[in-house]
C-alpha cells in the first residue's frame, strides 16, 4: 500500500485532517465535557513533548494530511503551546485552533506571525450567569471580549456552542442575530454522549428542532442554505443580509460519517479513527522506543467502522454501555 493510502479506510474515506489534543487540562469546567468529580489526570511523562507532537504530525502529514486542528481540554494552557504552533506551522499543512478563548488574546501575534487564520471558541451562552454555571467558571466577559478583538483583528471566528435543552436553546435566535452585523459563524452541536457527560437523548436540541425555531423567526425566504464543503460536518446557512453565518453540527440525529476525513491524537500520544471509538492505538510508547508508527496508524485507519465508531443506529448511540466505553470529551478534544 503507497504511503499516500496509509490513511485510506475500508471505506474508501481519506483522512487529511488530524486533530491534536495538546493537554488534558483545561481552566474551565464545562459540565458536559469534564465530569463533575474532574478526571484522572494522565501521568506527566506519559503526555506528548512538543517534540513528540511535532514529530508524529510530521509523520501524518507524510502520509497525506493537510489540515492540523489543535485542542485540548484547552491547548493554549500549556506551556509550551507557542513553541508547538511554531514547530507546525513549519509543517505544509493548515493549522487551527478550537480554544475557550480565555487567553486566546496573548496569541494573537503568534496567530499573525504565523499565518493561523481559523480560531473556534467554545461559547455555549450570550448570558453572563448561564455562561458561569455551564462552565463554572468567572470569565464570560473576558471570553466575550476576546472574541470580537479575534473579529477585529480579520481572523475567521466560529463559535462552538453546544445545545442543551432547557437551558441554552432559548439563546438559538441571539447567537444568530450575532452574525448580522459580525462576521461570526455559530456552529450549534448536538449535545453528544461521552464519559462521564451525565448525556441522555432528553437534553438534545436535534437539528430539526433547531431549524424550528429558526423558521418561527425567520421566513423559508431569509434562509439561504450554503452548498455543503467536501467533508463538511456542518450544514451551514445564512440569513439574507447577514454578514456571518450558522450551521448545525448533527452527531446525533444526522451522522455525517460518509465523508469523514477526520482522525485524531489524544495529549498521551493514543490514536483514535473515531470521535465515537472506544478503542484506541499507543504511538508514543513505540515512537519513544524508535520503531516504525506507520503500521499502527494504519492498522488503526483500517479497522475504522462506517459510523460513530459502531454505534451506526440510535438504539446504539443512547446504550450506556457502548458509549461510556469512550473516554470523557476532555481527553479526546472534540
Ligand atoms: S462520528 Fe466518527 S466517523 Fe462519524 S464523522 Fe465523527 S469521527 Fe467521523
Amino acid at each position: 500500500m503507497s504511503s499516500k493510502n496509509i490513511l485510506t479506510d475500508t471505506f474508501g474515506r481519506k483522512h487529511n485532517y488530524l486533530r491534536i489534543s495538546l493537554t488534558e487540562r483545561c481552566n474551565l469546567r464545562c459540565t458536559y465535557c469534564m465530569p463533575a468529580e474532574g478526571i484522572q489526570l494522565s501521568p506527566k511523562e506519559s503526555i506528548m513533548s512538543y517534540e513528540e507532537v511535532y514529530t508524529i504530525a510530521k509523520e501524518f502529514v507524510h502520509h497525506g494530511v493537510t489540515k492540523i486542528r489543535l485542542t485540548g481540554g484547552e491547548p493554549l494552557i500549556r506551556k509550551d503551546a507557542a513553541l508547538i504552533l511554531e514547530k507546525l506551522a513549519s509543517l505544509p499543512v493548515e493549522l487551527a485552533i478550537t480554544t475557550n478563548g480565555v487567553n486566546v488574546d496573548r496569541f494573537i501575534n503568534t496567530f499573525k506571525d504565523l499565518g493561523i487564520q481559523n480560531i473556534n471558541v467554545s461559547l455555549d451562552s450570550l448570558n453572563e450567569e448561564k455562561f458561569r454555571h455551564i462552565t463554572r467558571r468567572n470569565y464570560f466577559k473576558k471570553v466575550h471580549e476576546n472574541i470580537f478583538k479575534l473579529i477585529d483583528h480579520g481572523f475567521h471566528v466560529k463559535l462552538n456552542c453546544v445545545l442543551m435543552k432547557d437551558f441554552n436553546e432559548d439563546e438559538i435566535i441571539d447567537f444568530i442575530r450575532l452574525s448580522e452585523n459580525h462576521l461570526i459563524h455559530t456552529q450549534f452541536i448536538e449535545f453528544m454522549p461521552f464519559d462521564g457527560n451525565k448525556w441522555n437523548l432528553d437534553k438534545l436540541v436535534s437539528y430539526d428542532a433547531l431549524m424550528e425555531r429558526v423558521y418561527h423567526e425567520f421566513s423559508k425566504e431569509q434562509v439561504l442554505r450554503i452548498a455543503d464543503q467536501p467533508n463538511d460536518t456542518s450544514k451551514n446557512y445564512q440569513v439574507k443580509g447577514y454578514k456571518g453565518t450558522f450551521a448545525i453540527i448533527s452527531s446525533v440525529t444526522n451522522p455525517f460519517c460518509d465523508s469523514c476525513n477526520r482522525i485524531r491524537l489524544t495529549a498521551n500520544g493514543q490514536i483514535k479513527n473515531c470521535l465515537f471509538s472506544s478503542t484506541e492505538s499507543d504511538l508514543l510508547t513505540p515512537l519513544r522506543q524508535g520503531k516504525s508508527i506507520t503500521p499502527i496508524i494504519q492498522k488503526t485507519v483500517q479497522a475504522k467502522f462506517k459510523s460513530r465508531g459502531g454505534m451506526d443506529t440510535l438504539e446504539k448511540l443512547k446504550d450506556p454501555t457502548l458509549h461510556s466505553k469512550n473516554r470523557s470529551m476532555i481527553t479526546i478534544g472534540g
